[in-house]
C-alpha cells in the first residue's frame, strides 16, 4: 500500500490520469524488457486486447480455437464478426491438439487461436508450423501464461503472431483491471495503439474503426509496484503448489496435472481431476463450500456449450475437452494462502473421496 500511494503521488501534480500517460509508457518498457518482446501496447483489460488484435489485424472468415478456456475468448472471435471453429485439446496439458487442427481448415480459415491453459505453454511449434502451411496467424490468449518460459527457450511472449495477457485481479500480475498485447511486429504495434484510442491519429485525423481500451495511470502505478513483487509472490504459490502435490498425489480418485518440464510456470492454478463422472466432482466441489473453501469448476461449461452459443455449436466434437470439463475443480492458491491452510484443503478431499 505504501509504494502504491508513493508512486500515484505525483498524479495530484500532473493530472495527467489516462491517455498514455507517463506511467502507462514506463510499464510498457518495463514489460518489454520483462516478457522480452519488442511492442508491448496495454489496454484497459485482457478481453479489449484480444478485440483489438482482432480489429488491427483486420480478419475474416472462421477462427480455429478451443472451447477449454474462459468465455472472453470465444467472445473475442464472435464480437469481431469471426467464426469460432471448435479444436479438441490434448489430454496431458489441456491446451489445444494440433493433430486435430488441419482436419478443420477451410477456405475460410483465416487464423488460429491457441490457449496456453493454466499457463501449459501450446504446442507451438507444431502449430505454428501449420499455420505457415496454410498461411494462418497465430493469436495466442496468453491471459494464464505471465512470466512463464521455455527452459532454455523462448518466452510465451515470442510464440506466433502476437501473444494477449490478461492482468485482471485474479490473474498471476495485475493491474487491477488490465491487459498487454505483445507482438514483434511494428506494423500492428502502431495499429494497436491506434484502435484502442478510437483510431485517433491527431488532432483532426480518425484512421481507423476503434474504441476506448485505454489503460490509466492508476492502473499502471499498481502494475509497476506489482512487477516489483511477482516473483516474490510466484515463489509463495510455488512451494504451495509442492505441498498439494506432496499430500494429493496418492489419493484415490484425484488426478493431478503434470508440472510441464519444458517451462518455467507461474504457479497461478491448481487444478484437479475428479474421476468417476460429474457426480462425483459436484459432490467434492459441494463439501469444500460447505467448509468454507471455495473452489471453481475452471473451465465449466465449456465455451461450445453455454446458452449463448450452444444451439449454433450443437454439432463442436471435442471429447477430451468434454471429459475434462465434468472432472476439473481448481483449488485455492494464491500468495496469501497458508501452508496450513493448503493440508485442511487435502484433508477434507481426502475425507470426501474416501466416502
Ligand atoms: C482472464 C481471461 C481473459 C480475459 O481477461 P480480462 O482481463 O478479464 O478481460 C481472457 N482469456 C482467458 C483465458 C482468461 O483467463
Amino acid at each position: 500500500m505504501e509504494a502504491y500511494i508513493e508512486e500515484i503521488k505525483d498524479l495530484w501534480d500532473t493530472k495527467m490520469i489516462t491517455n498514455n500517460g507517463t506511467k502507462v509508457r514506463r510499464l510498457e518498457n518495463a514489460l518489454q524488457d520483462f516478457l522480452g518482446v519488442e511492442h508491448v501496447a496495454l489496454f484497459s483489460n485482457g478481453h479489449m486486447g484480444l478485440e483489438g488484435v482482432f480489429g488491427s489485424l483486420g480478419l475474416q472468415g472462421e477462427v480455429i480455437t478451443t472451447p477449454y478456456t474462459f468465455i472472453s475468448t470465444t467472445h473475442a472471435i464472435v464480437r469481431s464478426g469471426l467464426k469460432p471453429v471448435f479444436c479438441d485439446v490434448e489430454p496431458e496439458y489441456m491446451t489445444m491438439d494440433p493433430s486435430k487442427i488441419e482436419a478443420l481448415i477451410t477456405e475460410q480459415t483465416s487464423a488460429i487461436m491457441p490457449v496456453h491453459v493454466y499457463g501449459n505453454l501450446c504446442d507451438s511449434q507444431a502449430i505454428e508450423a501449420i499455420a505457415h502451411k496454410y498461411d494462418l496467424k497465430v493469436i495466442y490468449d496468453a491471459a494464464h501464461a505471465f512470466g512463464v518460459s521455455c527452459h532454455n527457450g523462448p518466452s510465451v511472449s515470442q510464440m506466433g503472431d502476437v501473444s494477449v495477457f490478461s492482468f485482471h485481479a485474479t490473474k498471476a500480475f495485475n493491474t487491477i483491471e488490465g491487459g498487454a498485447v505483445c507482438t514483434n511486429d511494428s506494423k500492428l504495434a502502431r495499429r494497436l495503439n491506434l484502435i484502442r484510442n478510437f483510431g485517433i491519429a491527431g488532432k483532426e485525423s480518425v484512421v481507423m474503426e476503434g474504441f476506448n481500451g485505454k489503460m490509466n495511470e492508476f492502473q499502471a502505478a499498481m502494475g509497476l509496484c506489482n512487477l516489483i513483487g511477482y516473483e516474490g509472490e510466484c515463489r509463495l504459490r510455488e512451494a504451495l503448489d509442492r505441498t498439494y502435490r506432496q499430500l494429493l498425489e496418492t489419493v484415490p480418485g484425484i488426478r493431478l496435472m503434470n508440472r510441464q518440464k519444458s517451462a518455467k510456470g507461474n504457479y497461478s492454478y491448481f487444478p484437479v481431476f475428479v474421476e468417476g463422472g460429474s457426480e462425483r466432482r459436484d459432490r467434492l466441489f459441494n463439501h469444500l463450500e460447505s467448509n468454507g473453501i471455495h473452489t471453481r469448476k475452471y473451465f465449466y461449461p465449456l465455451t461450445s456449450r453455454v446458452e449463448c452459443y450452444k444451439n449454433d455449436y450443437s454439432h463442436a466434437h471435442h471429447p477430451v475437452a468434454d471429459k475434462a470439463a465434468e472432472s476439473v475443480l481448481a483449488l485455492p492458491i494464491y500468495a496469501g494462502l497458508e501452508q496450513d491452510d493448503v493440508i485442511r484443503i487435502c484433508q477434507l478431499i481426502e475425507q470426501e473421496v474416501k466416502r
